[in-house]
């Protein structure tokens, strides 16, 4: 099986690093994996002259799934938008058609005091949001500012999902569920939208086949409230891009530190590109004290979804689970009492949990 290594920019090489590491000690001892690095985002443009070089795009054709670090940084700022290191995320979710992205909220119970919210609400959280990634609002057309009738500007988009499109993220989030605790929350706004009722109406056809998973339906209003009030009681939220958008974000936020969350985005096929949901952190790059843990949790989503490699994705986050218990903590997750370790140092502590 094997993975395209993509570390892109500011701490991407130093986290990409460590979770490499970890897939290598499985590989010795179980999966048989190949790594393979290539550049991308303002690597790729000082390589290439491109964020999404020709050979970076041909080396991701070859392999099974994509483990990403991040991209960007002040010194891309001033190019022309189509050279700027996002370009190379965008064009590759583009060109592989990852429509489905999963971003699971999860609270060790060890690091519950980090989250806004009170402890006994999160500790122990563990959802997953899976929003549609290329369809909705955000890419429905027409669209623009026009001037209208009346002679007054007025500005439009256009929020339409195909059938298709609601299916296979359907399907995926009951499929998902059944690996999980079997519960799928669609979020919507059919009260008002048009589109969302046609969503609502699609998404319960497709439960029809999954019959042995919950179905459940809410309101994005109510979502955003229910999440912050007892986000305990969601399994599998299953969403539109643009509701997924915020609501993903918020619940973030829910963990209490963005150095812990992985994400995953998902084509038809399963093949997938596996990231941290932070940035490239140019204030801490080259500095040792990234946290590597949303990074090597995402290797464990890779693992997880375009491997079926579910026990070894499980050693992953038991490794994890075990570091924290022991008390290793990053910067961005410390705490009295608790050691304050770098980068590398935090591999290394996962590498012997493993
Ligand atoms: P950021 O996520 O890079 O950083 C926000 C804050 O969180 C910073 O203080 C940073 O030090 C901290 N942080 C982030 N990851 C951390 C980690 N692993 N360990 C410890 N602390 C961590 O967001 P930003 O500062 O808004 O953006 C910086 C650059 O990253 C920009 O160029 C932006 O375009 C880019 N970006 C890339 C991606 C991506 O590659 N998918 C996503 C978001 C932002």
């Amino acid at each position: 099986m094997k993975i395209a290594v993509l570390a892109g920019d500011g701490i991407g090489p130093e986290i990409t690093a460590e979770a490499v590491r970890v897939l290598q000690a499985l590989a010795a001892g179980g999966p048989k994996l190949e790594l393979e690095h290539a550049p991308v985002g303002g690597a790729g443009y000082d390589a290439a002259g491109d964020p999404l070089p020709e050979a970076t795009v041909k080396l991701c054709e070859r392999s099974d799934a994509i483990l990403f670090g991040s991209v960007g940084g002040p010194k891309y700022d001033a190019l022309p938008r189509a050279r700027r290191p996002e370009q190379g995320l965008l064009r590759l979710r583009k060109h592989f058609d990852l429509f489905a992205n999963l971003r699971p909220a999860t609270v060790f119970p060890e690091l519950a005091h980090a989250s806004t919210l009170k402890p006994e609400v999160v500790a122990g959280l563990d959802l997953l949001i899976l929003r549609e990634l290329t369809g909705d609002i955000y890419f429905g057309q027409p669209r623009g500012v026009r001037t209208n009738e009346n002679g007054e500007r007025e500005g439009f988009d256009t929020m339409r999902y195909t059938e298709s499109e609601i299916r296979r993220i359907a399907e995926l989030a009951f499929e998902t569920a059944r690996r999980r605790s079997r519960r799928v929350c669609s979020v919507d706004k059919a009260n008002v939208l048009e589109t969302t009722q046609f969503w609502r109406d699609v998404v319960t056809e497709v439960h029809g086949r999954y019959r042995d998973v919950e179905l459940s339906h809410m309101y994005v209003d109510n979502a955003a409230m229910q999440l912050v009030r007892n986000p305990k009681q969601f399994d599998v939220i299953v969403t539109g891009n643009m509701f997924g958008d915020i609501l993903s974000d918020e619940a973030s936020m829910l963990t209490g530190s963005i150095g812990m969350l992985p994400s995953a985005s998902l084509n038809a096929r399963g093949f997938g590109l596996y990231e941290p949901i932070h940035g490239s952190a140019p204030d801490i790059a080259g500095k040792g004290v990234a946290n590597p843990l949303a990074t090597i949790l995402s290797a464990a989503l890779l693992l997880r979804h375009s491997l079926q490699q579910e026990a070894a994705a499980q050693r992953v986050e038991a490794a994890v689970r075990k570091v924290l218990a022991q008390g290793y903590r990053t910067a961005d997750i410390a705490e009295p009492g608790k050691r304050t370790v770098g980068t590398r140092e935090m591999g290394d502590a996962v590498l012997a949990a493993l």
